[in-house]
């Protein structure tokens, strides 16, 4: 299997009732008034970026009026905003700005998949949908591993996310469990032996980038040790 297929494939998952409801229900009677003549993808969100990069950027799950609508992680809102200015300040991106999939921008040497490939309500989603999302990451993961370098968790979700699956997937975590943090680290050992670095950032939700609690500077900073 490759990238391709597997983003083809999670494309037309229907594993979580809640969130098909949500992401269809959202798409189509539910739009924000200022998209309301704008087509909605309403699917879950593939990965963003070429295969075999060697970093991946797990974040949580697509906004319900920004990837669920654009069909791109973090395509069309306020935290795309930010991760794309970054990524472009920091040599990922080929532009600062990502407002629909068509836009020309492309990502050189990362990919940006999500622990929840679906919008959950209030951006939560439970913990049975997250273990039902999970293969999802393990088989990215397995597809990366050969090429990976380093790992970048948004948020907590995106951390713990990684962690439980390269576990399942037979890689050393250091022990007691890495705690996340903006700016924390591990080291992952995978069964071919590579290092893989983990690396944690706050998420770069607006309750996150509105408040000041994460800054461009530390973003960058993440960024820039990846
Ligand atoms: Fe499938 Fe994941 Fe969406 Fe659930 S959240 S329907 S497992 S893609």
């Amino acid at each position: 299997q490759t990238t391709a297929e597997l983003d083809a494939m999670v494309t037309v998952c229907r594993a979580c009732p809640r969130l098909v409801d949500w992401r269809e229900s959202v798409a189509t009677t539910g739009r924000r008034a200022s998209f309301a003549a704008q087509p909605y993808w309403g699917r879950p969100a593939a990965g963003f970026g070429p295969a075999g990069a060697p970093v991946l950027v797990v974040g949580l799950a697509p906004a319900a009026n920004g990837a669920n609508r654009t069909g791109r992680m973090f395509t069309g809102d306020r935290s795309g905003d930010w991760i794309y200015a970054a990524l472009h300040r920091g040599g990922f991106a080929t532009q600062a700005s990502s407002e629909h999939a068509g836009d020309g921008l492309e990502l050189q040497g990362i990919r940006i998949v999500s622990a929840v490939r679906c919008a959950p309500p209030q951006n939560k989603p439970t913990t049975a949908e997250k273990a039902t999302c999970a293969p999802w990451l393990h088989r990215e993961l397995e597809l990366a591993e050969p090429t990976l370098r380093s790992i970048l968790a948004l948020g907590s979700i995106g951390w713990d996310a990684t962690l439980r699956t390269v576990r399942e997937m037979g890689w050393v975590v250091p022990r007691p469990k890495p705690k996340f943090g903006h700016g924390a680290t591990a080291e992952l050992t995978t069964p071919h032996g590579r290092t893989v670095r983990l690396v944690g950032s706050y998420h770069v939700s607006q309750q996150n980038t509105f408040t000041g609690k994460l800054t461009e500077a530390m973003l960058d900073e993440v960024i820039a040790s990846l």
